[in-house]
């Protein structure tokens, strides 16, 4: 790794880029009189005037209780509106409009795809193998001057497999004028260590995760991003300025009192997750449920026939009329037949067995539950204080 430069692979402008200095970028204090950001002095229009104030621009409080939990120093923390934020950053940080180049391992997140092309960065796709994993020799002989990044995604969605480490390593080694990004959006359902480990190793290491998915904070728009620290600093000088809100950043930091439950809920998730794949794998129309490492199973429908994919359709349209929404993958590479379930509680996924055991039968009139659910089975909230 002795020839990995930052500087090389960061558009010139950006490297040059004066940064927005905001009010409390200049001043740090916590105590006086605040007359410098044109503030309300009196107060908020909401019930709890907590929100007159700008928030803190570098959320140090949530980094500083995030970086042990992470194994990593504050300074290795970039928070962003979403993993969606730092994608785009990623992409607007290093690839030049036109000519650099953006590497993704279809099927995977789309967002990689799709924050390139509003940035006019061209795609270059090098499909997984049949079974999910990464197709090194091909990865390798992808790679140009021009790719800037390298996108994995592990646990992968829509596939929900680790993808193998000794591949992820030798892409590490070799791509010495790349990002590798590694997006860990469903490690905490995964057993397995965070890359988070190796960033010393490799300066070229991106890792992301979210609080989106097992702290269960979708709603709040919360993702991290971990990498060198002289990374972390190109982010934060081309972020909008206050980027997490006040509630945002309040909400976080008592989420992370709260890993325990955090943990609870991990487990009971594997726990359905197992019974789910287990009975959908009794059913009939079931090809394959593929094996998960995340919240969600990749289940291929269909005859298996060289036309799979109207079978998939007829179940997902089928699902819906019965209230049950699933992702249908049928278009995507490699995912011909396929529908990508979120485990859901109990009593959602007997739902869901349900409607599927009667497909070719009377219609479903249980008196299931419909809705969101998860609150009957949610662990209560112990203060860690
Ligand atoms: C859900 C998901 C994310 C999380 O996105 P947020 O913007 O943080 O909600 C990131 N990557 C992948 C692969 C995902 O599936």
């Amino acid at each position: 790794m002795n020839y990995f430069n930052l500087q090389t692979i960061l558009r010139p402008h950006i490297q040059s880029l004066t940064p927005y200095s905001s009010a409390r970028d200049e001043y740090t204090g916590k105590e006086g009189v605040f007359l410098d950001a044109n503030e309300n002095p009196l107060g908020s229009t909401t019930e709890a005037d907590a929100y007159n104030r700008y928030p803190d621009p570098h959320q140090w409080a949530i980094k500083e209780k995030l970086a042990p939990i992470k194994g990593v120093q504050p300074e290795q923390i970039f928070l962003g509106n979403g993993s969606d934020e730092p994608i785009d950053l990623l992409v607007r940080a290093t690839c030049k409009p036109g000519s650099d180049n953006i590497l993704i391992m279809p099927p995977t997140y789309g967002m990689y795809e799709v924050s390139a092309a509003v940035n006019d960065v061209p795609i270059v796709k090098v499909p997984l193998t049949a079974d999910f994993q990464v197709d090194t020799d091909a990865v390798l002989a992808a790679i140009t001057e021009h790719t800037k990044l390298i996108w994995l995604c592990s646990p992968n969605n829509p596939s929900g497999n680790l993808l193998q480490a000794g591949a992820i390593q030798t892409i590490l080694e070799a791509a010495t004028q790349s990002l590798v990004i590694v997006d860990e959006a469903y490690i905490d359902f995964a057993d397995t260590l965070s890359w988070t480990g190796k960033l010393a190793d490799y300066p070229n290491l991106v890792v992301l995760q979210t609080f989106s998915k097992a702290w269960g904070l979708a709603g709040l728009r919360l993702g991290m991003c971990f990498a060198s620290v002289e990374l972390i600093q190109v982010l934060n000088k081309i972020k909008p300025p206050y980027n997490i809100s006040a509630p945002t950043q309040a909400l976080a930091l008592e989420a992370l009192d709260h890993e325990v439950e955090k943990n609870d809920m991990v487990r009971q998730i594997l726990a359905e997750r197992q019974y789910l794949a287990e009975n959908l794998r009794t059913l009939p129309g079931v090809q394959v449920v593929h094996p998960s490492d995340a919240n969600f199973l990749l289940v291929q429908f269909g005859t298996g026939g060289s036309n799979i994919e109207p079978d998939a359709k007829i179940v997902f349209e089928h699902l819906i009329d019965q209230q049950v929404i699933v992702r249908d993958r049928s278009k995507v590479t490699l995912c011909a037949g396929c529908l990508r379930i979120s485990v859901g509680t109990r009593v959602e996924n007997e739902r869901l067995l349900t409607v599927l055991r009667h497909m070719n039968n009377a219609p479903v009139t249980t008196d299931l539950p419909l809705g969101t659910g998860g609150e009957a089975t949610k662990p209560e909230l112990v203060s860690n204080a």
